[in-house]
């Protein structure tokens, strides 16, 4: 019998055969060993050396595969590391399709990365059904999405990118960073990988650097493991130990940061300073309706333009909650320039040209007070009006 989410969470994933079976330790042990003594010649017991399995690592890959109705879970070094690794299941010649509103680092490793082994990519609007169906060619083996994507929060139809997937033999893959597992389950809608920057909500504390990646495809699952083994980006038994105890309190804090986003895009959409706010939760917000459809919530993350006459350097000092940096979802608000920030790589024109103006921000709600937070902004925008 399957648990509700919140209660996986909170006894991070432990179950029959999961719990340390010597002293009953409620929290996992972290195995700090990277060999384990083989008891006979020739009979090997479960693990063997780190890099291939540990059992703290075990416990980890065990809840975020069971949280993604999964049937395999892995945990890697970084976002980076389990994305990179999942695109390691191509080989030379294969062509990928892939949102040209994805993750920078994405970006870099589809474009600079795999161009070096003759895997080649195509970006396109991934909320233009027709588009990606144009992009598709004989040797396409991989569909990547990212939903709601970075930083203007653009929804893909799931569904539909899956079944112009299956028409045509390819896998979907799915950056689910955004939503969680809690929110947002892509493996349910027929997506073949899901992947995780667990760096964010997942771990929650701006603490640990890790990533993690779901199937359930057995045939994709042993290909996983394959390239985690073979690769070797694994995430270490301490990590694998923080991300447990993080990911145990993700839904009410994730409840928590929701409630208060919604808030605040109301807040900001209402304002006079504001030109315009980016969130799933508002009505306008383009493909809102599909987001509802396949998504439990709007999400912790909104971005929002500040009018031209608001000064965006003294908007920014006046703030004293949130943390002004790069990264996302962790208990404290963070709000990131992604002009300078995430995309500072990206041509200015072509930064104008997809609406990354020096006037955006974009602002993950952490677990602070809401209306502390809405004081915070409200003075910092006032403040300006007033002033200028
Ligand atoms: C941060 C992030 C990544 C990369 O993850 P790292 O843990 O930083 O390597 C990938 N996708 C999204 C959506 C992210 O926000």
């Amino acid at each position: 019998m399957g648990h509700s989410k919140e209660t996986t969470l909170a006894h991070g994933g432990n179950q029959q055969g999961y719990q340390e079976k010597h002293t009953g330790a409620v929290n996992p042990p972290i195995y700090l060993s990277s060999t384990y003594h083989q008891q006979q010649l020739n009979e090997f017991g479960d693990y063997d050396y780190s890099r291939s399995g540990n059992p703290t690592r075990d416990q980890l890959e065990v809840a975020i595969a069971k949280l993604e109705n999964g049937t395999a879970g892995f945990a890697f070094s970084s976002g980076m590391a389990a994305i990179s690794s999942a695109f390691m299941l191509l080989h030379a010649g294969d062509h990928i399709v892939i949102t040209k509103d994805v993750y920078g680092g994405t970006f870099r490793c589809v474009t600079q990365l795999l161009t070096q082994f003759s895997i080649e990519h195509t970006f396109v609007d991934m909320t233009n059904p027709v588009e990606i169906e144009e992009a598709i060619q004989p040797n396409t083996k991989v569909i990547y999405m990212e939903t709601p994507a970075n930083p203007l929060l653009q929804i893909t139809d799931i569904r539909k990118v899956v079944q112009l997937a299956k028409n045509n033999s390819c896998l979907t893959f799915l950056d689910n960073t955004f939503m969680t597992p809690l929110h947002q389950q892509p493996l349910d809608l027929g997506v073949d990988i899901v992947l995780h920057s667990a760096t964010k909500f997942l771990s929650g504390h701006s603490d640990i650097v890790a990533g993690l990646a779901v199937t359930k495809n057995q045939e994709l699952a042993a290909s996983l493991k394959f390239v985690q083994n073979t690769y070797g980006a694994i995430l270490g038994a301490t990590d694998c130990y923080q991300l447990l105890q993080g990911m145990k309190t993700l839904e009410p804090r994730f409840t928590r940061s929701v409630s208060s986003a919604i808030k605040l895009a109301e807040f900001f959409h209402s304002h006079n300073e504001i030109e315009h706010v980016y969130y799933p939760g508002l009505h306008h917000h383009p493909g809102s309706s599909i987001h509802a459809k396949q998504s439990t919530s709007p999400g912790a993350v909104l971005s929002f333009v500040l009018k031209d006459h608001v000064d965006a350097k003294s908007f920014v000092e006046q703030l004293s909650i949130p943390v002004f940096a790069v990264s996302l979802g962790a208990v404290e608000s963070i709000l990131s320039h992604p002009a300078t920030m995430s995309h500072a790589a990206m041509p200015a024109e072509e930064r104008e040209a997809r609406g990354i103006s020096q006037r955006l921000f974009r602002l993950s709600v952490g677990i602070e007070n809401e209306e502390d937070l809405i004081e915070d902004f409200k003075n910092a925008l006032t403040v300006k009006a007033g002033v200028l």
